[in-house]
């Protein structure tokens, strides 16, 4: 029974997942559109990283045509080619393709490419499984290495893939990876010959990624459960299991919880909301009007698809603004929407500093993701860079009483998130009849009018769900506040 790098490194993840990938890949959920946005990301990076190697030679029959790609890989390395592209090999029933495989003096280097920033731990078993294929096939395999993109780059004209991509040798780091891998690949197998094997939902279902047998394996847990306690690690969870307790409102007393962990449980046992007026009275007295509420939506390019930006920085690409002159005034509803065939932020910067007003609070939902935006436009635009500061030293967090566990309702389920709270405290205020639901729909519809793909009509509906979508959001900000002003005691 073959295996596969993706396999084996799906095997390393959990083995139950492993079986169930060769046995019942009908259990399976369905690829999402941000899941197939991280493999197109992957590939776009793939292939602007063999415009580092001219020369090198495409093996280009795919994962289908398995046999036509070893066929291709042995006609390659008998011509002499110096640098091979997704090359075929397979060793002791092993499948691996290096994306890059560059003869050098002595053997081979294998390069394995990364639409990421940096080394992360799960890459090296992937480097490993592919020298040790590589390797066994014959070739001197000299040296692994990532190729991964450089947060240091900042675009300045064309995409220059030599100064995009760092490439860090992770030979020494492989080595012990390489060393388990023949017992690793035993075991494997052994699972493999066998019935499914019996693995308890854990850490391993979301780390390092997002199994997709989730919704098989967590079918017995209920929506709301320990699962969802604040903060717990999977021991805490795994010890609660232990003592065969599933929901949260059968958490013995006496299990020792942390102070926001013992609201939560409190809440979900009474069923009523914890709120802690003084607290947020102490914390409203902060605000000054006219209050600005304010959200951006970004997309985050690992290419970065303008000047002065950095790979997988996040480019804001709209607005949304509401304005409330006096307490419990109407709102005013301003909003910003980028062209997408052009940088949004130069439009966006001369919408923040025309419309949020010299004075008041300027309110959002996790200061640290909108006050990281506004330095960075601030860097950018460094002629309107004190505007920009200057707004950004008024933000004023409305995530903070939910955070901090002032206001704690039973159908937050123990999140802070805007999605969560809203229609908790605001009912019927929800985003399910959106068309645009959340920031991920969000960045991917935009990426997909960037990418000049839609018809007229389509792209004029999807910018109408785009800002129907940001609105929202900041029209949930001024209603939350409302009823927050009303436990303010
Ligand atoms: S959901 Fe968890 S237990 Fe089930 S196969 Fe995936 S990783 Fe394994």
């Amino acid at each position: 029974m073959r295996l596969s790098k993706t396999r084996y490194l799906r095997g390393l993840q959990c083995l139950k997942s492993l079986w169930l990938h060769n046995f019942r890949p009908d259990l399976r959920a369905p690829v999402s559109p941000a899941l197939q946005r991280i493999f197109d990301q992957g590939r776009q990076v793939g292939e602007l990283a063999r415009r580092c190697f001219p020369g090198g030679v495409l093996i280009a029959a795919d994962h289908d045509h398995i046999p036509e790609a070893l066929a291709q890989t042995a006609a390659a390395l008998k011509r002499g080619a110096e640098t091979l592209f997704e090359a075929a090999f397979v060793h002791d029933d092993v499948l691996a393709r290096p994306d890059i495989l560059v003869r050098v003096e002595g053997g081979w280097d294998l390069i394995e490419v990364k639409a990421s920033t940096e080394i992360k731990e799960v890459y090296l078993p992937d480097v490993a499984v592919q020298h040790f294929v590589v390797a066994g096939s014959g070739l001197k395999a000299r040296r692994g290495l990532l190729m991964h993109v450089d947060n240091g780059y900042v675009r300045k004209g064309a995409v220059d893939p030599l100064k995009l991509f760092r490439t860090e040798d992770v030979t020494a780091l492989c080595a012990p990876h390489l060393k388990e891998l023949p017992a690793t690949l035993a075991a494997m197998r052994a699972v493999l010959g066998n019935v499914l094997p019996e693995i308890e939902i854990g850490a391993q279902c979301s780390s390092p990624y997002d199994c997709d047998f989730r919704d098989f394996c967590w079918k017995h847990v209920p929506d709301y459960s320990v699962y969802d306690l604040k903060r717990a690690d999977f021991g805490t969870i795994t010890e609660l299991r232990h003592l065969g307790v599933m929901r949260l409102e059968d958490i013995p007393p006496d299990f020792g919880l942390t102070d926001a962990q013992e609201i939560q449980v409190r809440v979900a046992k009474s069923g009523e909301p914890h709120i802690d007026g003084p607290g947020i009275r102490k914390c409203l007295a902060g605000l000054v009007y006219p209050l600005h509420f304010l959200d951006f939506e970004t997309v985050a390019p690992a290419i970065p698809p303008y000047d002065g930006l950095r790979p997988f920085q996040a480019l804001p690409f709209q607005a949304s603004l509401h304005v409330q002159a006096e307490p419990g005034g109407k709102t005013e509803h301003l909003e910003y929407l980028g062209d997408p065939k052009s940088d949004p932020r130069a439009g966006l910067v001369d919408f923040l500093i025309g419309r949020i007003g010299p004075k008041g609070s300027v309110v959002v939902y996790n200061a640290s993701f909108e006050g990281g935006r506004l330095l960075e436009l601030a860097e950018a635009f460094p002629r309107q860079a004190k505007a920009l500061t200057g707004i950004k030293k008024r933000l004023w967090d409305l995530i903070v009483p939910f955070r901090s566990n002032l206001f704690v309702h039973p159908d937050m389920r123990g999140s802070a998130s805007l999605k969560s709270v809203l229609p908790a405290l605001v009912p019927g205020m929800d985003y399910e009849h959106l068309d645009i639901g959340d920031g991920v729909m969000a960045f991917l519809a935009y990426e997909a009018l960037m990418a000049g793909k839609m018809s007229a009509a389509q792209a004029k509906k999807t910018m109408a769900a785009l800002r129907e979508y940001c609105g929202q959001d900041t029209l949930g900000m001024v209603e939350i506040l409302r009823v927050l002003e009303q436990y303010a005691v």
